[in-house]
């Protein structure tokens, strides 16, 4: 089977997580996919394919040669729900001509709004009808690892002991929650959840939110003048010392920033939250204390306890962890190479699931899957890119070293 038949079959299953629920797996779509794809590896020879009291999905393909180290392969099985989850009514566009793609809806898949289309140019690409996401993100993902594997059940080569893992949750953060990393048993993994072919994705930003409370004194306004302090305008005054240059609109690459996520108030309380991240850990301890320094400045306008300024710290970037262990990457690399594919690496602006794993003792970079323009209607993913990673996969099992 190619691996864009079963992404077809996939994403009629409805995934979409939901961040209101607080059970595991979130919401129940994910349950009923998660129990075919045990059907389904059982039935392809991989004889321990089990669903644990979360939903997560594991199985695993005992080696035929020593030497090679135990590989895990994870994919994630939700989508996320902020855009039309279902129905997903994908089809494929043969031998896409690099022009705008008139999708069902009526609304055109254009190059000028996505240039990536034109590395598709000749492939065949298959899209929605313009109301849904796609949910090749990641269910590209799970599709192109269990083809890799279909392929070494079928063609018997040396290989070590191979982990699949599917997890839930994952577009809400959760996850690495239950993962089970001693029981998936892997010496280290590749989360199969990435955009363009070549992606090798091991940098991502460290993170920390703060959450800034402003007290006022209501007055009559008539009667304000020397008395009244409005806790809302404090609440602006403070966003006002912060680094007009380092908010997400303003920053990409490399640069970090501070995300007001949100804002309450009026004249007796005002509450502000940001995210803060960056990839470097210096420059976001810069930013913390950058934030308290705010707060001392409003302190010592408007009297102290006029604000309060709580930091937490949320995830950590990979790199530190990863370059412990350059094989992981240098193996990744050789896999692309083999498939005729220059690997490159880009920062990851935000977090991934393999990063909490990698700091939980499973190194855990990120692979492409081919897909573009994910958590959107315009999503979509070309059959031979799909096909491309699966070759991919299959060399990242069975190369016998990492150079
Ligand atoms: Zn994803």
């Amino acid at each position: 089977m190619r691996a864009h038949e079963r992404l077809l079959r996939y994403v009629r299953f409805d995934t979409a997580s939901s961040e209101a629920s607080e059970s595991c797996p979130s919401t129940p779509g994910q349950l009923i996919l998660a129990r075919a794809l045990v059907e389904e590896m059982l039935e392809m020879g991989i004889e321990d394919a089990r669903m644990d009291g979360y939903g997560y999905v594991y199985g695993s393909i005992p080696a035929t040669a020593e030497g090679i180290p135990t590989i895990g392969l994870i994919a994630h099985m939700d989508t996320v729900d902020d855009v039309p989850a279902s129905p997903v009514n994908a089809r494929i566009v043969e031998r896409y001509d690099g022009g705008a793609v008139r999708l069902e809806c009526g609304d055109p898949l254009d190059p000028a709004d996505f240039p990536e289309l034109e590395r598709r140019r000749g492939k065949d690409l298959i899209v929605t009808n313009g109301r849904t996401l796609l949910g090749a993100d990641d269910k590209a993902g799970i599709a192109e690892i269990l083809t890799a594997c279909e392929r070494i059940l079928e063609r018997p080569v040396p290989h070590g002991r191979i982990c699949v893992g599917f997890t839930p949750d994952e577009e809400i953060g959760r996850g690495a929650d239950h993962f089970d990393i001693p029981g998936f048993g892997a010496d280290f993994a590749y989360t199969v959840d990435g955009d363009e072919l070549g992606g090798i994705e091991y940098e991502n930003f460290n993170a920390a939110s703060a959450a800034v409370e402003f007290r006022g004194r209501s007055v009559h306004p008539g009667t304000a003048k020397g008395r009244m302090i409005n806790a809302a305008l404090l609440a602006m005054e403070y966003n006002a010392l912060l680094p007009e240059a380092e908010r997400p609109e303003n920053t990409e690459g490399y640069e970090g920033f501070y995300h007001l996520t949100g804002m309450s108030g009026d004249v007796e309380s005002a509450r502000l939250n940001y995210i803060l991240r960056d990839h470097n850990r210096a420059k976001l301890e810069e930013k913390k204390a950058n934030m308290l320094r705010a707060r001392d400045r409003i302190n010592e306008r408007y009297g102290s306890g006029s604000c309060a300024c709580e930091l937490t710290d949320s995830y950590s970037n990979m790199r530190e962890v990863i370059e412990l262990h350059p094989g992981v990457l240098r193996r990744a690399e050789a896999a692309y190479r083999a498939a005729g594919i220059e690997p490159f690496s880009a920062p990851i602006r935000g977090g991934t699931d393999g990063a909490r794993l990698s700091f939980e003792g499973l190194p855990c970079p990120n692979l492409a899957t081919g897909g573009m323009n994910f958590h959107g209607r315009f999503e979509c993913i070309a059959v031979q890119d799909m096909d491309a990673m699966v070759e991919v996969l299959y060399n990242l099992l069975t190369l016998k070293s990492d150079a």
